[in-house]
């Protein structure tokens, strides 16, 4: 029996889970992660669903600036990835951050690590996020709150973090 009602679904997208990775290294970075994620909740379109622990981290690449904190948060949203790349961007851009140096200092960061299981490379968005697999800053608080997500086949993020040099990341606190 066919089931067509004629509705035109094109515009809803199902809710899909997606992990957000924060860092902070200036001004009072406690309080830009938890407002970030104060913004990520309150536009509607994000449901924060867990937040792993703070994380003091040593700067990478650009080492000549204060250490970070970082944090991941799950989150599901309504938004194409697309979409939450603007709305991340919006609120990095509400927030004071001002686009100088890649990898320079910033009130607030927020990249898309993960979406659902979609492998994507355009222009502007790269997902699973290009360096990922790299950074202890990353991978030790998404291996906090997904301990067994798989980041490539057979890898999960636990074992994906326990391969890296984590002497740069002290566990800092939690922010409830
Ligand atoms: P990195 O992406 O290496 O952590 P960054 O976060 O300092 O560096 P930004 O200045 O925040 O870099 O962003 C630079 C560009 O990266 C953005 O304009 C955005 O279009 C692009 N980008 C590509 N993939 C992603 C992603 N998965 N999440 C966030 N930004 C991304
Ligand atoms: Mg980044
Ligand atoms: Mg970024």
């Amino acid at each position: 029996m066919s089931c067509d009602f004629g509705l035109n679904f094109s515009n809803h997208k199902a809710e899909e889970t997606a992990y957000l990775g924060l860092g902070s290294n200036e001004g009072d970075r406690v309080a830009n992660i938890r407002e970030a994620i104060r913004r990520l909740e309150n536009g509607g379109s994000c449901r924060v669903i867990d937040c792993s622990s703070v994380y003091e981290t040593k700067p990478v690449g650009i080492i000549e600036q204060p250490d970070f904190l970082n944090a991941v948060v799950r989150v599901t949203t309504s938004l194409t990835p697309l979409a939450l790349l603007d709305y991340c961007q919006a609120i990095e851009h509400s927030m004071g951050r001002v686009r100088t140096m890649r990898w320079g200092p910033r009130v607030i960061d927020i990249d898309i690590l993960l979406y659902g299981r979609e492998s994507l490379c355009t222009e502007r968005l790269v997902i699973p996020h290009p360096e990922m697999l790299k950074r202890a800053f990353v991978l030790v608080p998404l291996s906090e709150i997904a301990p067994s997500i798989e980041l490539t086949p057979g890898i999960t993020a636990t074992e994906a973090a326990e391969r890296l040099d984590r002497a740069g990341v002290r566990y800092f606190g939690r922010l409830d």
